[in-house]
């Protein structure tokens, strides 16, 4: 028996960010939207045949045996597939640990989404095994459920879950879904080395020492979506991470210039970065935003969102043929 789960990459329309709690971690007010960009996630019962259905082209595929479970990850020509751990450390055998309900499974992940590109491809990857495991061994677990199991996992995990547009808060564990009348289109800038998310966040730290302990709050820009107004969204976008990346990272800024001087309407840094991402105005401003960049970088991909949260795309019942 085998389960596929499509998850989407997130990005944050806002990303309001305070002076770290006591426990460390730093309080967010944040805007995610998830886009067009997925990873797969199959997950099989050891004793049966993986599938064979991942959708993306791979590039290389690794594997490994960690306990009774084992995991391989392919990935799109772009996608570092040496960044992602096949170890007991990789999040979508850790989901499989807090979901268990018996029994060794086999892992097949198939990454469209950039690894340490600030676009959560890691969380996508729980959300899809929490899901996979679910349906696979028919448990049916209550939505509530699932988000505790998944909040457990990292910030970004519940949202993964939900998909669409949906405020965090708290970590960002805590989401709720907005109201959302667009359809928005993206150009989508992958860097070829990821950058770390505690990094980034350390630099914050150090360049604002001041930070305030309640971020900022995205009130324009849930009026912006509410009206599916492109121009008011890209005025609207806020992240306050986007410093700090650039300054770990200075090629981003010249990135954004050269998106947005190749007609879209705002360029940013997604979430901790390096990925950055071009709001257009149009499926066909996105054509030609893509165009513009596609002259000096290698890898330029377009999106739309919003899209669905962690879905079944495919079971399979190994040695019946049935699906
Ligand atoms: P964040 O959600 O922290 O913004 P990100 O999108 O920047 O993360 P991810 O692609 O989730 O980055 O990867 C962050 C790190 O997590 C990687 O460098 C890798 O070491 C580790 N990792 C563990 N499991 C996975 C996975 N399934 N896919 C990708 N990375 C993983």
């Amino acid at each position: 028996m085998s389960t596929t789960v499509r998850a989407a990459a997130k990005i944050n329309l806002h990303l309001g960010v305070g002076a770290p709690r006591e426990d460390g971690f730093h309080p967010l007010d944040t805007v995610y939207q998830a886009i067009s960009l997925y990873d797969d996630v199959t997950v099989s019962t050891a004793s049966s045949t993986p599938s064979s259905t991942a959708s993306s082209t791979p590039n290389s595929t690794v594997s490994s045996t960690v306990a009774e479970d084992s995991l391989s990850v392919s990935g799109s020509s772009y996608v570092d597939v040496a960044g992602v751990p096949t170890d007991a450390t990789n999040i979508a055998l850790r989901a499989l640990d807090e979901a268990r309900c018996g029994g060794a499974h086999l892992v097949e992940i198939a990454k469209q989404i950039p690894v340490a590109g600030g676009m959560a491809g890691g969380s996508a990857d729980a959300a899809a095994a929490l899901l996979a495991h679910d349906r696979l061994h028919d448990l049916r677990q209550p939505d509530d459920v699932l988000l505790a199991q998944a909040a457990r996992l990292g910030s970004d995990v519940p949202f993964s879950l939900v998909g669409g547009t949906a405020r965090g808060r708290g970590r960002g564990e805590v989401v709720e879904p907005i109201v959302d009348h667009g359809t928005w289109w993206w150009v989508v800038v992958p860097a070829a080395v990821g950058l770390s998310t505690p990094e980034v966040y350390r630099h914050f730290d150090r360049l604002h020492p001041d930070a305030p302990a309640q971020p900022a709050e995205p009130t324009e820009l849930l009026a912006a979506l509410a009206r599916g107004e492109p121009v008011r969204l890209a005025r609207a976008l806020h992240n306050d991470l986007q410093e700090a990346a650039v300054d770990l990272r200075p090629e981003l800024g010249d990135l954004i210039d050269r998106g947005e001087a190749g007609g879209a309407l705002r360029g940013m840094v997604s979430g901790s970065g390096p990925t950055c991402v071009f709001l257009c105005d149009s499926q066909e401003g996105s054509a030609e935003v893509l165009a513009a960049l596609s002259a000096s970088y290698d890898v330029v991909l377009s999106a739309v969102g919003p899209v669905a949260g962690a879905h079944v795309v495919d079971m399979h019942q190994v040695g019946t043929g049935l699906r």
